[in-house]
């Protein structure tokens, strides 16, 4: 079992499989985002490697990300390849869910276990404005496809920002959960990047969330009597088949129980999402390093990782967009 220095168990490993993207949302890349070389990048095989080598380590959670992941030549594959390692345990994904029409099924029956699809608002206009030219109906039609495909159960990410996305669509959001057994989380808008300063400013805290949603859907009540289950704090409204999540790493983070690493898509060990600190394994990777060299590169990384964020001391890391690391 792999522990860092504060006894935190570590084993899940989120990996950015692109840094490309089909959508430039206005909170996590700007319009004229420039993408990193493709020799930079991780290539399938060495994806595959380095995914091994978490497992032998006993990872056994795995989600994979970027940048948006169905956007990356031969994903099916890729994700056979993984399911496929005996241990790998669960590998699922976070998408924005426009490619799904068509990728849900081959997904599913290439052994991927669910998708978290990211949906900000129903408002066909108002996704447009935040994804810069994204269609909404193109992400319905994402859920629809997972849905069919068994990728269940189905959790909705949205990413509220103060003044575009924080009043009816997020109770439009919520009142999805009283039709459908679906999740819907509500993340709190993290800076990060060169974006730093829009996004805080922008934050919207889950107490707030909360008495918007109320206001109109009625009670919320507390599940798990408020135990977080994973990152989320969950909540439901009277007689919802789904239920609601409330991701609040800013106002209160869930630093304590945090079990996870991530890899970018260039192949750095990234300890924590909100601080600068990496580990470089796909030079030392493409240099001829052992296995033994790199898992020795994994575990002194890990080591090392940060106990949480500097927000509070605005230490806010500017070294990457959110779209290069994955969330
Ligand atoms: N493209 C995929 C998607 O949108 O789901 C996967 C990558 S995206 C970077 C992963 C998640 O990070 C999404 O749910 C997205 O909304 C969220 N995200 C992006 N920028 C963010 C920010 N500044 N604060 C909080 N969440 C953010
Ligand atoms: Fe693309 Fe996801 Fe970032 Fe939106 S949040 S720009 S869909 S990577």
């Amino acid at each position: 079992m792999v522990t860092d220095r504060f006894g935190r168990h570590i084993r899940y490993l989120r990996i950015s499989l692109t840094d490309r993207c089909n959508l430039r949302c206005v909170y996590c890349m700007p319009e004229d985002m420039v993408f990193r070389p493709h020799a930079e990048m991780m290539q399938d095989d060495e994806i595959i490697t380095l995914f091994r080598l978490f497992v032998d380590l006993g990872f056994d959670k795995f989600r994979l990300t970027g940048g948006e992941p169905t956007t990356r030549a031969n994903i099916v594959e890729l994700v056979r390849e993984m399911c496929a390692t005996p241990g790998a345990g669960e590998v699922s994904m976070t998408t924005n869910g426009i490619l799904l029409d068509k990728l849900a099924k081959p997904l599913a029956e290439a052994g991927l276990k669910r998708c978290n699809i990211s949906v900000d608002t129903l408002n066909p206009e108002r996704f447009r404005q935040i994804t810069r030219w994204g269609r909404v109906e193109d992400v319905r039609q994402g859920i629809l496809a997972i849905e069919e495909a068994g990728l269940l159960p189905i959790k909705l990410n949205s990413v509220v920002s103060r003044g575009m996305n924080d009043g009816q669509d997020v109770v439009d959001l919520a009142a999805l959960t009283l039709e459908h057994p679906w999740q819907i989380r509500f993340i709190e808008m993290m800076p990060l990047g060169g974006l730093g300063d829009f996004q805080q400013a922008q934050i919207v805290t889950e107490a707030e969330l909360r008495s918007t949603i109320e206001a109109q859907l009625g009670p919320l009540g507390m599940l798990n009597g408020g135990k977080l289950d994973g990152e989320a704090r969950i909540y439901k409204l009277k007689n919802a088949q789904g239920d609601l999540g409330f991701i609040s790493s800013v106002s209160a983070p869930f630093c304590a129980t945090c079990s996870r690493v991530r890899l970018t898509a260039d192949g750095r060990l990234r300890l924590c999402l909100l601080r600068e600190k990496e580990v470089d394994l796909l030079t030392p990777l493409r240099q001829g390093a052992t296995r033994a060299e790199l898992q020795h590169l994994i575990l002194t990384g890990i080591w090392q990782k940060p106990w949480g964020h500097g927000l509070a001391e605005n230490d806010i890391a500017a070294n990457r967009q959110m779209s290069e690391i994955g969330g």
